[in-house]
């Protein structure tokens, strides 16, 4: 069995080879198994390095990016059909939950980039208890300071010159 030093825990022999492995990746309940890899497994510490003269490194980075790419779209579509249940649009949904750009949400729904983790709970709330909607207006209303200040010119002291 060809052994080597491991380069992560140092471990004298810890490193042995492998090939023909099969693993299943998987990302929020949705796998992807590649198979035919081959490469270095620490027996210590797990570290695993896979082999240059091989594509294992690539085939298994694509299918990682394409479960990650997967669940993005996912979390995507349920946006999407939790803001439409809750007869929201996408603009109104971000002024009432998230902030930020009016076109975030757009972007959460097409599965571009992931939505903060508190807004994923807010609408996952919401489709639970959809009556707490109009409880989220009527706070949602307190809870922005923007906009919420005024000033008023009073205009009567001053004085007109003319020349
Ligand atoms: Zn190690």
């Amino acid at each position: 069995m060809k052994t080597r030093q491991c380069f992560s825990c140092g471990a004298h022999e810890g490193m042995r080879h492998f090939e023909g492995r099969g693993e299943t990746i998987s990302v929020k309940g949705m796998e992807r198994r590649v198979d035919d890899l081959s490469g270095w497994e620490c027996q210590q510490c797990g570290e695993v390095e896979w082999d240059d003269d091989t594509d294992s490194a690539e085939r298994y980075a694509e299918a990682s990016d394409a479960l990650i790419i997967a669940a993005r779209q996912m979390i995507g579509a349920e946006m999407k059909r939790i803001r439409r249940k809750l007869h929201l649009t996408q603009k109104e949904t971000v002024q009432l939950l998230s902030g930020g750009g009016h076109n975030a949400f757009s972007r959460y729904e097409r599965g571009e980039i992931l939505p903060p983790k508190a807004l994923m709970l807010l609408m996952r709330l919401l489709d639970r208890y959809p009556h707490l909607l109009a409880d989220a207006k009527a706070l949602g209303e307190g809870a922005d300071l923007r906009g919420a200040f005024k000033h008023t010119e009073h205009k009567e002291h001053e004085t007109l010159t003319v020349s």
